[in-house]
């Protein structure tokens, strides 16, 4: 299925200069959203994944869902003071801006093997961040994957050495 036609540009958002990919057309149309599940899902090729990270807010989405069909936990990551436990927590650059990230101390046992997912790659400062609070814990990262990649923002150069996958490429 082509994607595509179901993300929608939004100029100017949420900063002036930026162009945000807005994937609600896909996540409002049952046959494009279940299909981006499937092939979100087939990216990770029968690896073995003990949780799915998936990263505040719109990783939240399809992460559970992978989560669900891998037989896997699910472990939310989410910016500063949201979560309620005991936290660890990992600074970094946005496309627009910097922020912190936390997560459970609990939620990652070592040598757990773990799959992040987000919906947009954009210059990898996200992902990044995720990647080290996961193996601060102890956990392996086994892949990166995302709905979207913004290959012209070079994000997967800050994720070398990681199984970076994308649905969609611009
Ligand atoms: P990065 O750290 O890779 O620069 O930015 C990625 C993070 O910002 C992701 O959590 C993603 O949700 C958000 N993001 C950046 N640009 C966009 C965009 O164009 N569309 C959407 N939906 N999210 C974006």
């Amino acid at each position: 299925m082509d994607f595509k036609p179901f993300i929608r540009d939004i100029q100017d958002f949420p900063e002036v200069g930026i162009v945000f990919k807005d994937i609600t057309p896909l996540l409002k149309d049952a046959q494009a959203l279940n299909n981006a599940s499937n092939s979100l899902y087939d990216l990770i090729n029968s690896k073995k994944i003990d949780k799915v990270v998936g990263v505040d807010s719109r990783g939240f989405i399809f992460a559970p869902m992978l989560a669900s069909k891998l037989n896997a936990g699910f472990v939310p990551i989410r910016k500063v003071g949201k979560l309620p436990y005991d936290t660890i927590s990992e600074s970094y650059d946005l496309e627009y801006g910097s922020d912190t990230l936390e997560m459970h101390n609990d939620s990652i046992l070592k040598g757990e093997k773990v799959l992040v997912h987000d919906d947009v790659l954009a210059t990898g400062g996200t992902a990044k961040a995720v990647c080290k609070l996961v193996e601060n814990l102890g956990g392996e990262v086994v892949q990166c994957n995302f709905l979207i990649q913004l290959t012209f923002l070079h994000g997967a150069s800050k994720l070398k050495g990681y199984d970076v996958k994308a649905l969609l490429n611009y």
